[in-house]
This record gives structure tokens, C-alpha cells and sequence, in this order.
């Protein structure tokens, strides 16, 4: 369809419109939709010169703000995806679907949120420990995903084997100080499944170096771990574990995840589904 165009006279100035979203009335152009007056009052150009805008109108102002949200919405999408690269369904951790809010590790975690500009400026990140199977990467997730939304930036989440094989992948080729300050350039670095790694010089140096350029970029990290605390605590007598463990210590506060599994109801309500389904009519 082709537009329609017509050019009216307001104050001497010629001002074109498109008579199928537009119309005129008493000297002036008003929007279809919405009846908004659309062409400008006139501003002086030139000194003896005038000129006339068109002027946004609801419609327009909606529209933008419509782009906005999706333009936000696709920038968190991105910066999601790239967190949790091999563990997409992590994406779906959220403080809402937690069963219990009131916990204080989960209260710790909100704040931790919260607080993150402040907290970053002195580096303080999080160690998350307590036995398998209490939800501590749920958690770690949980906090990935809402610092995204709240703040779009960006943050990583990866567990230390995952981080070794990228490494090891990558033979000859790979820089590794490249890769260290890709993983440090990030707002927030979340290392899950701590200690899990092979225990060997060169593993070992690999964390150290991990850890350590997160220390030197001075930005937060959270580290889960089922290594019990008073092992990184109380200082190790291996000198390749020490090291690692005084840089834990100086930017990670302990926060001990206790008890039951925190995750979700839904997970619960399956888990019991499924146990009706197969013990069935008793
Ligand atoms: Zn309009």
C-alpha cells in the first residue's frame, strides 16, 4: 500500500504527514491512534528561519519503551546463556521457587544480591559449603540469574573440572593467561563443585592461578565446596593447597548451607508424584 502523504502549512512551514496515521484539524496534525497532536510548536533556525519537528506520540512512546523491555529481555537471555554455557537448565534457579526463604543461607544470598555493587567494590565473595545434595549450586544459581536481571552483567558459572578440560582441550593452542583473564573480566565468577578436581601439581596450579587473578582483578567469586570448612580454614600443610585456600580465605565469607535439600517444591511434589505412581494402590 502506498502511503499517503500530504503537506499542510503551519506558521509558514511546510509539515508532510501520512494521512493514514495521521489527520488535520484546526491548523494542526493529530496521530489516528491516539489523537496526540503531533507536529512540534515551531523553533527557529537560521535566526529568521522556522522549522517544525514531528513530535512523538503515544504510540511512539510506547513502541520505545515496548523495544526497551525486549531489547532488556534479550540482553539478559544472552548473558544467561553465556553463565551457565553447559548447564542450561540451571537458568531456571529462582529465589521464588525455594521452599525455604526464611533460611539463613537463603537470606544471606538475597543480600548478597542486594548489596553486590557495595560488596564488589571490596571484594567479598562467598564460600558455600555443607554436605552433598543441599542445594548449594541451586543457590549459587539462584544468585547467577537474579544479578543478571537486576544488574545486567555478566557473570560465569563453572565448575573447576569443566574449567581443567577447556584448558587441557585446548593443547598447545590455548593462552592460557588469555583464558584466566576471560574468566576474571567477568562481574561475578561463581566456581562450582570446589575440590572435586583431580589433586595433582598441576590441577593445583591451575586453581591457584583461577583463583588468584580473580584476587589480583579484584572481583568477587563464590566458591561451593564439600570440603569440610576447617579443612580451608585452618591452613593446609600442602603447600599447593595452602595457597589456594589463603586467597579463599581473604575474599570468600563462609556461609554454611544446612540440612534438607532447599530446592524446589515443584522438584518435591514430582519426587512424590512419581513414588505414588510406582508404589501405586496399596
Ligand atoms: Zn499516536
Amino acid at each position: 500500500m502506498e502511503d499517503k502523504i500530504k503537506t499542510i502549512e503551519i506558521d509558514g512551514v511546510e509539515f508532510p504527514f501520512n494521512l493514514d496515521k495521521a489527520f488535520e484539524k484546526d491548523g494542526h496534525v493529530y496521530c489516528r491512534e491516539c489523537e496526540e497532536r503531533i507536529d512540534s510548536d515551531p523553533l527557529n533556525y537560521l535566526g529568521n528561519k522556522k522549522i517544525l519537528f514531528r513530535r512523538q506520540c503515544k504510540c511512539d512512546r510506547e513502541e520505545e519503551s515496548l523495544r526497551k523491555v525486549k531489547e532488556e529481555a534479550d540482553h539478559i537471555r544472552r548473558f544467561k546463556e553465556e553463565c551457565f554455557l553447559t548447564s542450561r537448565n540451571l537458568n531456571s534457579c529462582t529465589f521464588d521457587k525455594l521452599i525455604a526463604p526464611d533460611r539463613q543461607e537463603v537470606i544471606i544470598a538475597r543480600n548478597f544480591v542486594k548489596n553486590f555493587k557495595e560488596l564488589s567494590k571490596e571484594n567479598n565473595g562467598l564460600i558455600f559449603h555443607g554436605n552433598v545434595g543441599t542445594g548449594k549450586t541451586y543457590l549459587a544459581a539462584c544468585i547467577a540469574n537474579k544479578i543478571i536481571e537486576d544488574y545486567q552483567i555478566r557473570v560465569k558459572m563453572r565448575n573447576i573440572p569443566q574449567i581443567i578440560n577447556d584448558i587441557e582441550k585446548g593443547g598447545f593452542d590455548i593462552d592460557k593467561n588469555d583464558y584466566y583473564r576471560k574468566l576474571s573480566s567477568v562481574s561475578l565468577l561463581i566456581l562450582d563443585d570446589f575440590g572435586i578436581e583431580r589433586n595433582t601439581e598441576y590441577v593445583n596450579e591451575m586453581v591457584y592461578q583461577i583463583i588468584n587473578t580473580r584476587y589480583e582483578s579484584k572481583k568477587p567469586t563464590i566458591i561451593s565446596t564439600n570440603i569440610p570448612l576447617d579443612v580451608i580454614m585452618n591452613g593446609s600443610n600442602d603447600i599447593d593447597k595452602e595457597r589456594i585456600y589463603s586467597r579463599i580465605r581473604e575474599m570468600c565469607i563462609p556461609v554454611k548451607i544446612v540440612g534438607k535439600d532447599i530446592r524446589t517444591e515443584l522438584g518435591r511434589k514430582k519426587l512424590r508424584k512419581t513414588r505414588d505412581l510406582l508404589l501405586g494402590d496399596r
